[in-house]
């Protein structure tokens, strides 16, 4: 005999043609508890179903803000070892110039 899989979506019905009952299938959704970026606390249940990462727009906005600043002075540190090693390399250049053995 052979057997036959049936996968409903949340708004179908199940219905037996033997018995001609209809059966309504409860369908379960999973939504995953997600802690919010910035203050770590539990985003609320409305905002999962949209798989929100913030619990509220002042925390998505201040997180955000934070990552810039975060980004700018890891910037400025890589651009200030980059000057040092610029005049580093011109300084032994000047010390060590091409050819002199
Ligand atoms: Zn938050």
């Amino acid at each position: 005999m052979k057997s036959h899989a049936h996968v409903l979506s949340a708004d179908q019905v199940l219905s037996i043609p033997s018995c001609g009952v209809q059966q309504e299938r409860k369908v379960r959704i999973v939504v995953r508890t997600r802690l919010c970026r910035h203050c770590k606390r539990r985003v609320p249940f409305f905002r999962s179903l949209f798989k929100a990462v913030f619990c509220n727009r002042t925390h998505e906005r201040e997180y955000v803000q934070n990552m810039e600043t975060l980004a700018l002075e890891r910037l400025s540190i890589a651009a200030e070892r980059l000057k040092l090693a610029m005049r580093q390399s011109m300084g032994k250049a000047l010390a060590d110039p091409p050819g002199a053995v």
